[in-house]
């Protein structure tokens, strides 16, 4: 039962394969570091690779078959691919779904203040954090402005080399005798993480100088104006680029790799198809995820089904029982990190069913905590199939559970998906630090899983 390093297995090709999915990747997630930024960048290289937005075809009055290429997105938050397959769609899909929202620091709605002649955004974080991670680090300002007349303005400031950037500050050791002896959920507080961005006051005697003086800088710079913060969404993430990590360049050190890193996973095998497959394959990348997959771009709205009605009625085939029969008969990877061994916490994990870094894509029948409350369990048949699928293309791949029972939990989109009666799993990479500012994963793992995920889609 023990799976080998996938490293010891690689031909000079393979490397080769790794090394350039690894730099995609790379590149991918420093651009991308929200749901929206995902989605803009997806659909940038879907583009490329011949995809069509769906949205226009039906405008268009047009129709949809075997091998087209589609896409759409719902409210630039989340996006859905197609290739559309031989047989009909009331066969069912072979689906990937990731998410592209990952824990980070939101700005409030009412954010701009002064402090002893420092100017601060207040915040709300977003996910399951650390919070003392999240201070005394570089940290960029993303997100979009949209004024009253509707206008929207996009931020990014704090990843080119020439821009400042943010940060927020913690107690120096000398002092911090009371906040050492306190449970690290309080050492730092929600209210705590609040974002320094400016010092220089604007006039000599005014109370709201420096505030003021930031406000000026702002729209100089981006043209809004303070209300216009009452309509933003604007996240506080880590500042700067993904890195290769290790003297042996074998890992990848970043921020959002959950769930970036599947979601890359499965844009990278979509776009490995050629030609016209069996059965329709499609791809999700959801927000929401990190906070109970709610919301209109969440995975428990009905955007796939519409998406999926929408197909059927391009292609001739919609009616309401049709398309109940294909989203039954749909199969589908859940795909979302999965905890990685860390020897440093070893006691956290139980070794036989646990995900190692670097031994490839990881399956896990159930997640959830407890007695498995809140899980997707897998059918044994699907996970069968799985074995299968993944051996006869010499895959390597592992299964695991999240960390040793009672330890701890977490949740996914796959039991949404499961309403409409599908077979789920989850499958993702394994990851170290996972909802820490900077994430590590094996680049092994990554190249493993984007094998896994076309060989999911093409033979499911
Ligand atoms: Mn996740
Ligand atoms: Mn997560």
């Amino acid at each position: 039962m023990d799976r080998k390093n996938a490293w010891s297995s690689y031909s000079d090709t393979d490397k080769q394969a790794l090394e350039a999915i690894s730099a995609r990747y790379i590149d991918y997630i420093s651009r991308a570091k929200t749901e929206r930024e995902c989605v803009k960048v997806a659909i940038e290289l879907a583009e490329a690779k011949g995809y069509v937005n769906m949205k226009d075809v039906i405008a268009a009055g047009g129709t949809a078959k075997p091998g087209d290429r589609l896409y759409m997105d719902c409210m630039g938050k989340s996006l859905m691919l197609f290739i559309v397959g031989e047989e009909s769609l009331e066969k069912g899909f072979n689906i990937l779904g990731a998410h592209v929202d990952s824990p980070r620091i939101d700005v409030k709605q009412n954010p701009l203040y002064e402090d002893s002649d420092f100017a601060y955004l207040d915040t709300h974080y977003y996910g399951g954090i650390k919070k003392y991670q999240w201070v005394t680090l570089p940290l960029a300002i993303h997100g979009v402005v949209v004024k009253k007349d509707g206008t929207m303005v996009d931020v990014c400031i704090g990843e080119d080399d020439n821009d400042p950037v943010f940060s927020i500050t913690d107690l120096l050791i000398h002092l911090a005798g009371d906040q050492m002896g306190k449970s690290a959920r309080d050492v730092i507080s929600g209210e705590q993480l609040d974002l320094m961005v400016g010092s220089i006051p604007l006039t000599e005697d005014d109370k709201s100088s420096v505030k003021d003086n930031v406000m000026k800088i702002m729209t100089e710079k981006y043209g809004f104006e303070e209300e216009d913060f009452l309509s933003a969404e604007l996240e506080i993430v880590p500042a700067g680029k993904a890195r290769e990590m290790g003297f042996d360049r074998s890992m990848i050190f970043g921020y959002g790799h959950d769930d970036r890193v599947c979601a890359y996973a499965q844009l990278e095998a979509m776009f490995a198809i050629e030609g016209v497959p069996a059965k329709t394959c499609s791809c999700i990348l959801a927000d929401k995820e990190e906070i109970g997959s709610v919301g209109a771009t969440g995975m428990r709205a009905k955007y796939f089904e519409n998406a999926v009605a929408e197909l059927m009625a391009l292609k001739g085939e919609y009616s309401e029982l049709a398309m109940r029969r294909s989203l039954a008969n749909c199969k589908m990877l859940s795909c979302d990190v999965s905890a990685g061994f860390d020897p440093a916490f070893g006691g956290q994990f139980e070794r036989k069913n646990t995900a190692f870094l670097g031994k490839g894509v990881c399956y896990n029948k159930f997640t959830g905590s407890g007695g498995k409350s809140g899980s997707n369990d897998a059918n044994p048949e699907f996970i069968a199939q799985l074995r299968k699928i993944m051996d006869d293309n010499n895959i390597h791949w592992q299964t695991a559970e999240l960390g040793r029972v009672e330890a701890g939990g977490g949740g996914t989109i796959a039991y949404i998906c499961a309403l409409y009666g599908m077979e789920v799993i989850d499958s993702g990479v394994a990851v170290l630090n996972m909802h820490a500012p900077w994430e590590i994963i094996s680049k092994a793992d990554l190249f493993e899983a984007c094998k896994a995920y076309k060989a999911f889609v093409l033979e499911a």
